[in-house]
């Protein structure tokens, strides 16, 4: 049994402000350590709780942000790195079950640390299906499609609540409350390890009770730009359907084409 855990930085236990989280932020090497961190601590969990192979994906943002020195030997293999025509890295491919480390969420949802939709300058919301959605959706719907499973989801409540709403029986990982979009009610480090550790065990124990999330197709997404100026040209993106000045929509065969076509 594999397991890939997919690492965001937001929902990481202790981060709770821009500052952590952006490469020249005042607090970024204290986001950096938390993160690197905390998927140590995942990574540990998945090995006792009897996985073969650990692969982790550090995404958030343009990547690099993981301590390299700092990562554990429970990992074996990490994609760092920008480049990739596809979500996941190809190891994805020899996957079990994912886990979604310090997630955040969707892009409006009020009282959520640093919640947004891939972009928080450009994308002001996504709806998958006509369903709104946030990156939790959009990745378990793309892992749904090659019958991979997202067993647990980490990051503030309303991360977990959101999570448990797109998939089904999904275990979740609660490590703050978000109180706004820059504070939080956080657990201390020893304490958010502990339920870190436990849901972890949990989510490998239940990981053929978790069903891969499945979603009609052709599937249909709907962008809308925080801005009036970014909808793409007609020319480059002859498939698309303009809703509006600031929204448009493309169809694909899978999630992940109807992604890349919205890009
Ligand atoms: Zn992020």
């Amino acid at each position: 049994m594999n397991i890939y855990i997919m690492a965001d930085i937001e929902g990481i236990s202790g981060i709770y402000c821009r500052d952590q989280v952006v490469t020249d932020g005042r607090y970024y090497t204290e986001g950096r350590e938390l993160m690197t961190k905390e998927i140590n601590i995942c990574a540990r969990a998945c090995k006792e709780a009897g996985a073969d192979k650990v692969f982790v994906h550090d995404c958030h943002g343009v990547s690099g942000n993981v301590i390299w020195s700092g990562l554990s030997d429970d990992i074996d293999y990490v994609f760092s790195g920008l480049g990739l025509k596809q979500r996941f890295a190809e190891v994805i491919r020899e996957t079990d079950g994912v886990i979604l480390l310090g997630y955040h969420a969707m892009a409006g949802t009020p009282g959520a640390v640093l919640e947004h939709t891939m972009s928080s300058a450009s994308y002001q919301n996504i709806w998958l299906n006509g369903k709104k959605c946030g990156e939790i959706g959009i990745d378990s719907a793309i892992l749904g499609d090659m019958g991979i499973p997202v067993i647990m989801v980490s990051g503030d409540d309303k991360t977990c609540r959101e999570a448990e709403k797109f998939i089904p029986g999904v275990v979740t990982a609660e490590v703050k409350r978000g109180s706004a979009c820059m504070g939080a009610l956080l657990l201390p480090p020893k304490k958010a390890e502990r339920v870190l550790r436990e849901k972890t065990a949990e989510a490998i124990s239940k990981i053929a009770e978790i069903l891969p999330v499945q979603c009609e197709k052709p599937v249909r997404f709907t962008l809308e730009y925080t801005e009036r100026h970014e909808t793409p040209n007609p020319l480059a993106k002859p498939y698309m359907e303009i809703i509006d000045g600031r929204t448009f929509s493309v169809t694909g065969r899978t999630t992940e084409e109807a992604w890349y076509r919205c890009l």
